[in-house]
This record gives C-alpha cells, sequence and structure tokens, in this order.
C-alpha cells in the first residue's frame, strides 16, 4: 500500500436503489480493505445528473448502513466541480483534448462499436478545431499505446484504449462529466490507491490508467475486478427493478443478514443460505482473495 493514496472506494450511482449486485460489491470492497490495508470511502457517483436522484443518495447510505457497513469519508461527484474543471485545464494546456459536435444518431452511423457495444469513436471533429462552446462535448486524444496492468484477482492484461474505445468523451454534450473523467479525476484526487469494482467495468481500465497518466498521476491505482451475481435467469442484475432492490427486500419483511446470507450463497461463497453478519461475510470474500 503507498501512504499517499491509502485509500478504497465504493462508488454507487444513485440512478436506482442499491441491489444485491451491490451488496456483492461492497463486501469485495470491504474485504480488500481489510486484506490489503486500505481505508474505506464512499463515493456517491452522481456525475449523470438526468439520471440520478436525491431518493436514492439518502437510500445508498441507509441500505449501507442498514447492512452493517461504516466508511470513514464520503464524497459526492456533484460538489466536484471545481476539481473537474481545474483538471480539464491541465488536459487543454497539454493539448490533449477537442471539442465535438458530433449528434448521438451520427456517432453511432459513422463509427465501429467495439465487442461490449461501445463507440471507437474514430476521430472526425479532431481536424475540425472547434470551440470549446457550452453545447459542445470534449473529447479526450486517447494515446494509441498498449497499456498493461495486473488485476488482483483476473492476472494480466494488455489493452490499447485507443483501439478500444478510441477518443472518448470527457464531457457531454448537455453539460456533464461523463463516468470515465469523474471517476479518474476523483480516484486521483481522493487518495484512491486499490479499485474494486465488477468485471463489467474491467475494459474501462486501460482508458482510465491513460487519462490518469495524461492528468499527471504518476502510479496508476491498484484494481481488482470481482466476479457479478446473476439473477435466476442468468441475466445480470439491473438496479431498476424495485423488487429486487435491497431497499424493496427489506420492506417485504427480510433481515440484513438473511440477504448477506443470500447474497453470499448467490456468489458461491456457502454452499446454502444461512444468517450472516457483514463481518462474517467480508471474511468469506477475504478468504477468496490472494
Ligand atoms: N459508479 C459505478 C457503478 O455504479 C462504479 C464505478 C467504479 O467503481 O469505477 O457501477
Ligand atoms: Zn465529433
Amino acid at each position: 500500500m503507498n501512504p499517499d493514496f491509502p485509500f478504497t472506494r465504493f462508488a454507487p450511482s444513485p440512478t436506482g436503489y442499491l441491489h444485491r449486485g451491490h451488496v456483492l460489491s461492497a463486501l469485495y470492497v470491504y474485504a480488500a480493505a481489510e486484506k490489503f490495508g486500505y481505508r474505506i470511502r464512499l463515493r456517491i457517483e452522481d456525475h449523470d445528473q438526468s439520471r440520478a436522484r436525491k431518493a436514492y443518495i439518502d437510500a445508498i447510505r441507509k441500505d449501507l448502513e442498514w447492512l452493517g457497513f461504516t466508511w470513514e469519508a464520503e464524497s459526492i461527484q456533484s460538489s466536484h466541480e471545481e476539481r473537474y474543471e481545474r483538471l480539464l485545464k491541465v488536459l487543454h494546456r497539454k493539448d490533449l483534448i477537442y471539442a465535438c459536435n458530433c449528434s448521438r444518431k451520427f456517432t453511432f452511423e459513422t463509427n465501429p462499436t467495439n465487442a461490449d457495444g461501445e463507440i471507437i469513436y474514430q476521430g472526425h471533429c479532431e481536424k475540425l478545431g472547434l470551440p470549446f462552446t457550452k453545447d459542445l462535448a470534449i473529447r479526450f486524444k486517447t494515446p494509441n499505446v498498449d497499456i498493461p496492468w495486473e488485476d488482483l484477482l483476473l492476472g494480466k492484461f494488455i489493452e490499447n484504449p485507443k483501439k478500444l474505445c478510441g477518443d472518448f468523451a470527457i464531457k457531454d454534450r448537455i453539460g456533464q462529466w461523463t463516468y470515465q473523467f469523474a471517476v479518474v479525476a476523483d480516484d486521483w484526487e481522493e487518495r484512491v490507491g486499490l479499485v474494486v469494482r465488477g468485471e463489467d467495468l474491467k475494459h474501462s481500465t486501460s482508458r482510465q490508467i491513460a487519462l490518469a497518466q495524461a492528468l499527471g498521476r504518476k502510479e496508476p491505482p491498484l484494481f481488482l475486478h470481482h466476479p457479478l451475481i446473476a439473477d435466476p435467469a442468468g441475466k445480470k442484475l439491473s438496479k431498476r427493478e424495485h423488487a429486487a432492490s435491497i431497499r424493496g427486500e427489506r420492506e417485504q419483511g427480510m433481515s440484513a443478514e438473511a440477504l448477506l446470507g443470500e447474497v453470499c450463497a448467490q456468489a458461491n461463497l456457502i454452499p446454502e443460505p444461512r444468517l450472516l453478519s457483514v463481518n462474517d461475510s467480508i471474511q468469506l470474500v477475504k478468504n477468496r482473495l490472494f
């Protein structure tokens, strides 16, 4: 653990209630924090102001407390405007950004997509030299280099972010900071040395390392991507289904211990559900880490 970056974080987006997938993610964050000696921050990722809701923000804190989680630091992205503007200027000074007026439709029509269905933006607007006005998106000149990293669970990766996603957006056309930019800015400024999150986000890592380097971060954080739990039909849990939310299950009378037991069983940490405290659950996950 690098003492300059002593934090790990749990970083849910308040666009719905927490579901069992978030609980497993939190267990991994806490288990990794214990195992590798990190402190814990809760970061509310409300960069997407069109989808974030105050009710979900309050629910995130309450549901985590109900489950028995505690945390040492907390932040919320909507209060980081000054931080993002300041770091955007760093990229601007280094000539690493450009304005983009491609509509959503045009972007999809004129660019290939990767295996995850994301756009690989081919740089259409780079040569246009458009002014940085409020109604235009801002894109990062993604470096065309292989980025290696070693995931603490999944092993070695090498990815070229230019090939994976091209010049990705920092800010969108309605002035919202993107997930990729906000998370990199925050992980650096909030002294996050270990990123723990679900496997569905592993292909964000190379672009986040590239962006962190461009901003001036000397050493990227360590990364740990954990397996996801699927619902009985085998599809990824969606936070939009209220019935499957922690809030919904609690309202239907489930205890925190019962819920934690079910999550651990679904994640194959125990063969059958049983009552588990948050600490017991964290220890079960910790035994999975090496
Ligand atoms: N806010 C993201 C989510 O809820 C997680 C981001 C991250 O851990 O990097 O899925
Ligand atoms: Zn464009």
